[in-house]
């Protein structure tokens, strides 16, 4: 319906790839969820698009998806959180004397 150019600068970079950096593996679309620290609180934002590694599991996300979640994270807290949950956290000394 727009009038507005399709990425002016080609379609290099934002050509899908469809292997994995890490382990060559397949890449399929799915879903990721991202986990952020912003200071001392954990912010976690489910279901986003990106391209999953069949093999290993590492999710790819395209710079348009990257650039919304940038936006959003700026001004996180003008949204309300669809739920809080307590998450456990134990120390290395704990974890070294196990
Ligand atoms: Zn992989």
């Amino acid at each position: 319906m727009g009038t507005e150019l399709q990425n002016p600068k080609g379609d290099e970079m934002s050509a899908a790839i469809d292997q994995c950096d890490l382990c060559g593996g397949l890449l399929k679309p799915a879903k990721t969820t991202l986990e952020v620290w912003r200071g001392e609180e954990l912010l976690i934002i489910r279901d986003i698009a990106a391209d999953v590694c069949q093999q290993c599991g590492e999710a790819y996300i395209s710079a348009e998806v990257s650039e919304h979640l940038d936006h959003f994270l700026a001004e996180h807290h003008r949204h309300r959180p669809e739920r809080y949950f307590a998450v456990p956290q134990y120390s290395a000394a704990q974890a070294m004397s196990a």
